[in-house]
């Protein structure tokens, strides 16, 4: 019912290929600058506050980047060895639409709503 037929595939590897390939062309946010983007040394005490929250938010979007890019190159790493689209807690297909929807996506919705809950 639910396989993934060659064409699919090839779509869907594709899409995380680009968005992989998006992603790193865009770089690491953190690592565009030499370190942090405000100083927090010439600032008055409130601008440091302000200073600190931007680093803050650096930090975060920087961490955020780098792990979007290990899940996509992790479900790309799953077209190497012929698991994509099977769900990595039940080995059940993860359903066409929901991939479509979701390349990356790592379980089934049913495994996903149970992970959510946990
Ligand atoms: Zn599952």
């Amino acid at each position: 019912m639910d396989t993934l037929t060659e064409e699919q595939l090839g779509l869907l590897r594709s899409m995380l290929a680009q968005r992989l390939d998006a992603l790193v062309r865009v770089g690491e946010p953190a690592a565009r600058e030499s370190g942090l983007p405000v100083s927090e040394v010439e600032a008055s005490p409130l601008d440091r506050a302000t200073a600190r929250l931007l680093n803050d938010l650096t930090l975060e979007a920087a961490g955020q980047h780098t792990a979007q890019v290990q899940v996509l190159r992790h479900a790309l790493a799953k077209f190497e060895d012929g698991s994509y689209g099977m769900c990595e807690e039940c080995g059940q297909p993860i359903g066409v639409s929901r991939l479509l929807a979701r390349p990356e996506a790592r379980l089934c919705i049913a495994c996903q709503t149970r992970a959510e809950k946990r």
